[in-house]
Order: structure tokens, then sequence, then C-alpha cells
């Protein structure tokens, strides 16, 4: 995958094709529009300072609006962020990460780093929950 989804890439020449995140209309004529949102889930490959932010793609200004209002609505919650957080720096270290290196990588305290792991547990208690046995396993 090119990393070309710079924020501040001023350089817009050629219009790149984009989908309507509430449709999924293809956009190829450069008229989409942007907007970033706050999202709890959402974790950069590498950058920690776009943690949290999402951005999103309307094909019209209706329904970038309506993108927006849709994430405003969704909870942030901020144990979901820090568990991603956590998650990136475990993968970047292939598992093998002591809690010191953990803590300076994602930048949280001991309390939030049990606390993003709890969530972690939690989710996946939820997970259970709505599928039950009949999902697909987990790998782990
Ligand atoms: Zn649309």
């Amino acid at each position: 995958m090119a990393d070309s989804n710079e924020p501040d890439d001023g350089a817009k020449d050629e219009a790149q094709t984009a989908l309507c995140d509430l449709c999924g209309t293809v956009i190829s004529d450069g008229t989409e529009w942007y907007a970033v949102v706050p999202d709890s889930s959402s974790i950069h490959a590498v950058d920690a300072k776009f943690d949290g932010k999402r951005v999103v793609v309307g094909c019209t200004k209706e329904h970038l609006a309506e993108l927006v209002e849709q994430y405003e609505h969704r909870p942030f919650v901020q144990s979901e962020l820090w568990a991603g957080k956590i998650a990136r720096a475990v993968e970047k270290h292939r598992g093998r990460i002591s809690k010191e290196v953990l803590a300076g990588e994602t930048g949280l305290t001991p309390e939030q780093i049990a606390e993003g792991v709890a969530w972690e547990n939690l989710d996946y208690l939820r997970w259970r929950q709505q599928f039950g046995d009949d999902g697909p396993e987990p790998t782990w």
C-alpha cells in the first residue's frame, strides 16, 4: 500500500478515486467532500497523533454531513483508543514487549494500559455474546 495519504498533502493535481462512506458511490472527478471525525476505534498504522480520528468521505455535502452526524452519536471510548494503541505497540514488537517499553511507546500510564487491556477483553466477551459459538473462532 502506497503511503500517500498525508493529510496536509497539498498536491492534489490528479483526482483520485474515492468512495462515499455513506452510499458507496465512486467519485473519480475530485468532487468528494472530506471531514475528520472523532472515532476511538480508529488507530493510525504508525503515527499516534492521528489516533482517534477518522477521515470520512462523502459524495455530496449532504452525505458528508450525515456521516459526521453518525460519528457524533458514536460514543468516544477512551479505553477503546488505549486498547488500539496497545495493540499497535504489541504488534510492532511481535508480541514481545516489556511494560516499560509499552508505556513509553503508547504514552499511557500503567492504569490506562490496564484499562485498555480490560476493554479488549470486554470487547471479546461482547463478541462472544453476540455471535456465540456459531461465530468464527478467534485465532488466539
Ligand atoms: Zn454518497
